[in-house]
Order: C-alpha cells, then sequence, then structure tokens
C-alpha cells in the first residue's frame, strides 16, 4: 500500500480528539481530481480544508487529507467517530476500475486493523446523499471485507499463560493486539504466551468489557477478531 503524505496546510487549525468506530466512504462526484482540488474545494466552502482523512485515486494512489486524529468534515454526525475515505471518480455514472479497487480495500482493512473496529459505511448511509453513488461497489467491499475475518476463526481450545511452548495462534493474537495499541512485551509477537501477552490481554479485555482473565477464549477471539 503506498500512501502519500499530502502536506496540505490547514487554515485554522484542526479539531483533534477524532474517535474512529467506523469507515465511512464518499466519491468525490468528480471524474478527475487531486488531493489538493478537494483541499482547495473545501476550503472555499469555508472550513479548515480537505474534510476526508484520505483519498484513493483512480491509479491506485493514496493521498492524505486530514491527520487521522483530526476530526473530519464528511459526514454530518459522525466526523467525531470515523475515518472519512473519498475516492476519486463520480460513481453515479461510472464503475470502479481494478487499481483504485485494491488499494480502497487495502486501505479500509488496514484502517480497521489498527483501530480493531469493523463497520464500513457509504455515506448516503448515514446523511441523505446520493454519495458515494449508485455504482460505487459498496456491498462488494463489505464482503471481500468480512471474508478476510473469517479466515480467522477460533482454534477451539483456550490461549493461556505457557511460555515455554510456542503457539502459531498465540502470535496470531500478539500481532493483533499489537496492531491496535496493546504492548505485548519487549520480545513483540513471538508465539510464546507469557505474562506481558496476558496482561495485553487482561487491558483488552478489560477495554472491552469482557471477563477479565488474561485467557484467549471464544469470546476475546471473537472481539479480537469479530
Ligand atoms: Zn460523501
Amino acid at each position: 500500500m503506498n500512501i502519500i503524505n499530502s502536506n496540505l496546510k490547514f487554515r485554522n487549525g484542526l479539531t483533534y480528539g477524532n474517535n474512529p468506530k467506523m469507515v465511512i466512504l464518499h466519491h468525490a462526484d468528480s471524474v478527475r481530481c487531486s488531493i489538493e482540488d478537494i483541499h482547495n474545494w473545501h476550503l472555499a466552502n469555508g472550513w479548515s480544508g480537505c474534510g476526508y482523512h484520505y483519498l484513493v485515486r483512480k491509479n491506485g494512489m493514496i493521498y492524505t487529507g486530514r491527520n487521522e486524529k483530526a476530526v473530519g468534515a464528511h459526514c454530518i454526525k459522525y466526523n467525531t467517530v470515523s475515518i472519512g475515505i473519498c475516492c476519486e471518480g463520480n460513481f453515479n455514472t461510472d464503475g470502479m476500475g481494478s487499481a483504485q479497487y485494491s488499494a480502497l480495500i487495502d486501505l479500509i482493512k488496514s484502517t480497521l486493523n489498527r483501530y480493531g473496529i469493523s463497520k464500513i459505511h457509504g455515506h448516503g448511509e448515514l446523511n441523505s446523499t446520493d454519495c458515494p453513488g449508485n455504482k460505487f461497489p459498496l456491498n462488494r467491499i463489505r464482503r471481500e471485507v468480512s471474508e478476510q475475518k473469517i479466515s480467522l476463526i477460533y482454534p477451539g481450545y483456550l490461549l493461556k499463560m505457557n511460555s515455554s511452548l510456542f503457539d502459531g495462534n498465540v502470535k496470531v493474537v500478539q500481532e493483533k493486539l499489537l496492531g491496535i495499541g496493546y504492548n505485548v512485551g519487549k520480545y513483540g509477537a513471538d508465539g510464546y504466551f507469557g505474562k506481558d501477552t496476558s496482561e495485553a490481554v487482561r487491558r483488552f479485555q478489560k477495554d472491552r468489557g469482557l471477563l477479565v482473565d488474561g485467557i484467549v477464549g471464544r469470546d476475546t477471539w471473537g472481539k479480537l477478531f469479530g
């Protein structure tokens, strides 16, 4: 995945504290446009600048808009709880080409994984708008992103502290915990379920309202990968 830092200059600063619970997808409603075009359009609206967090162009290049931690300006009532991704194009008139589609899928998957979230919405599901267009492949995207998750099925036994036994499922859990911001200790995702991994599991369980026992059973696995 190739993300280009656009270095946009925002007017009057941005508001921080975005707490993403979902990804919201948009189209630019323009057949051809750059991140700078969008930035200028949104400045002309009187906003601080580009309201989205990312733009995915038709050639598959991804450009940064606002910092992910900044509150967006792309979906009324949801700007403090979402990552806004815009796709170059008008998907009322055109379908999406494969370079743009696969870059978008990568960006959505990595965003969802980073925040440990799973919701994907089209703008028009949340606000009264035809964005991102009736030819936008929303259902195909949802299907493809959720299929990846089904492959991470619960292994069928409890994963618990045992620092002398390597377990590939433990490694998968550690990688996931690291990816969503839980430190699993100085050895990282090594496949050994030591004290630091158990502590990380406990913190995750506490944050997600699960029984806090430091053991990965079906419920904790489901929250990690569901
Ligand atoms: Zn939109």
